[in-house]
């Protein structure tokens, strides 16, 4: 049977693809794995130049936008793969912000008309896995677009049938657990902020955790690549040691499985490779 393997993954902005998937994006890449980043967002809501904030004086969302989408090709380019859709919406911004009540901001759209955007790039590219955020937008993250982009993916998912597995990024609760427990080793103030027991993934929903240590570097690489919002990415003030555990490994729980794989994967594309 003559099939191109392909790998469809669904993120809200542009940066989102770096931590959550950057290693299987390259990963299966490397392997001949076809690979499509669907980018929903052009980020208008992050930084303006010099840290302005939206809703700050001089903040210029198109040219936000405009600058995010460059870095986002860049990151792209670090991360080796082949295809980025764009879907283009307005980024709709975090709970709360003014820009939730824009019109044309994403999490605005109805999803049957973004879902149907996406259903014919599935239809396009006919991928057999999938991946994208969990209902909260990712272990309890809440961003609007995010719980949007998991919407929209669940129903082009439902309506197309293509995919023969369907994952959900996950952070492992234990994972970051761990990570705290490394930076306050290394004597990283974290003032107040501690982790609540409720924020990331209950380890009992991951079924896959995929090793992607060897392109810890690129994953880094294309995360600098998304400059203009570095002041918003926590991970670079963070020790070299704790950076490698939290790249060097990406979880994910599996909601769709069609074929014969094991329940505890290590491979997104268990049970797909010998058809
Ligand atoms: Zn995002």
């Amino acid at each position: 049977m003559d099939r191109q393997l392909t790998l469809m993954v669904v993120h809200a902005h542009p940066d989102d693809e770096c931590l959550s998937t950057g290693g299987i994006l390259a990963r299966y890449t490397e392997e001949g794995i076809r690979t499509v980043l669907v980018t929903c967002t052009n980020g208008e809501q992050g930084d303006d130049q010099g840290g302005v904030k939206p809703g700050e004086a001089g903040h210029d969302a198109a040219a936000v936008a405009e600058r995010r989408l460059a870095e986002l090709r860049e990151s792209v380019a670090h991360l080796g793969l082949d295809h980025l859709e764009l879907l283009g919406y307005r980024d709709s911004g975090m709970e709360g912000w003014d820009a939730n009540a824009h019109p044309d901001a994403f999490a605005n759209v109805p999803v049957e008309t973004a879902a149907a955007r996406l259903a014919a790039l599935m239809e396009h590219y006919r991928p057999q896995v999938v991946v994208t955020y969990d209902e909260t937008g990712g272990g309890g993250y809440g961003h609007p677009d995010h719980v949007q982009a998991h919407r929209i993916t669940v129903a082009a998912v439902e309506s197309t049938g293509i995919p023969d597995k369907f994952y959900y990024t996950a952070i492992p609760r234990a994972a970051i657990k761990q990570m705290f427990e490394t930076m306050r080793e290394h004597g990283i103030d974290l003032g107040d902020f501690t982790p609540s027991d409720d924020f990331g993934t209950p380890d009992e929903r991951v079924s896959g955790i995929v090793d992607v240590s060897p392109y810890v570097e690129r994953k880094l690489k294309a995360l600098q690549a998304h400059e203009s919002q570095g002041e918003n990415i926590f991970l670079f003030r963070m020790p070299e040691e704790a950076q490698q555990q939290a790249f060097s490994h990406e979880a994910f729980e599996r909601v769709l499985c069609k074929v014969d794989a094991p329940d505890r994967e290590e491979d997104l594309f268990a049970g797909l490779r010998d058809a």
